[in-house]
């Protein structure tokens, strides 16, 4: 049986609202399948989804996973203001608070978003209530990351539990290989050695479109045309290698949290 946790950021990623609504039916069928291999998780969904998609946020939570937020909206931190963030954040961890009617605990930063540029995030979030995050891509990356932070879990000087994404590798070339695009492209045996020398707080993380072959193609500004076609890469295997690799995990962020005891206080602060 597996310990890896196994998480999903729900969000609307398609390019406009007159693009086929695909993701609540393959988030669903997802769902049924890893219900098969005995499978609970954590689900982080955007707040904007929680608004347009509230019975499916539902239907999710009765699965018995444990629902956190990826954003108020799917913003890189950076680019809000702290004030704005704290206000949407707020209002978006009670709206899905009340759509799955369970206290909110856990937060994802949208694409690792929490960089030295966000640092002033961690604190908001503790005041706002929640007990976790898990937010650091601790590691070099071409769109976000934080190669100085712990690649274990640790806290924030707030008190917040940080457990970053598991990254598997050496120095700035360490990758999170158990998620989205890298999980879908990367070799078998690279992904069999991963799953067996990750860490105690190992994640794997992937978004509905990872596992949607059929979904219209179309260009991402943000990671040019190689990188475009990188995203539509081997998505109709991608339902067999994430079921294979958390079969039978009932392992939540929370219980990760919970079990992870006593944790180190990482400092931005006092750190180059
Ligand atoms: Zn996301």
């Amino acid at each position: 049986m597996s310990a890896i946790v196994f998480t999903l950021d729900l969000e609307d990623h398609r390019p406009n609202d007159d693009a086929e609504l695909r993701f609540p039916a393959i988030t669903d069928a997802l769902l049924d399948d890893l219900e098969a291999r005995g499978v609970i998780g954590t689900v982080f969904v955007v707040g904007d989804v929680v608004k347009d998609q509230p019975d499916l946020v539902a239907r999710v939570a009765a699965r018995g996973h444990e629902l956190g937020l990826h954003g108020a909206t799917h913003t890189p931190l950076p680019d809000v203001a702290p004030a704005t963030f704290r206000e949407a954040t707020a209002e978006a961890m009670d709206r899905l608070a009340q759509t799955v009617q369970s206290p909110v605990q856990g937060f994802r930063a949208p694409i690792f978003s929490l960089v030295p540029g966000s640092a002033w995030a961690p604190e908001i979030l503790g005041e706002l209530g929640f007990t976790y995050s898990s937010s650091v891509l601790p590691t070099r990356n071409p769109l976000f990351g934080w190669a100085a932070a712990p690649n274990r879990p640790f806290r924030w000087p707030c008190g917040l539990v940080e457990i970053p994404s598991p990254v598997f590798g050496v120095g700035p070339l360490a990758v999170p290989l158990l998620g989205g695009v890298y999980l879908r492209v990367a070799p078998g045996p690279l992904i069999r050695w991963a799953v067996r020398t990750a860490p105690d707080h190992a994640w794997l993380y992937a978004h509905p479109y990872d596992f949607d072959p059929g979904e219209p193609r179309w260009r991402l500004p943000e990671v040019g045309r190689l990188g475009s076609r990188v995203m539509w890469w081997r998505r109709s295997g991608m339902a067999d290698r994430v079921g294979t690799i958390v079969a039978g995990s009932e392992r939540r962020m929370i219980d990760v949290v919970e079990s992870a005891e006593p944790l180190p206080v990482f400092d931005p602060a006092v750190v180059p």
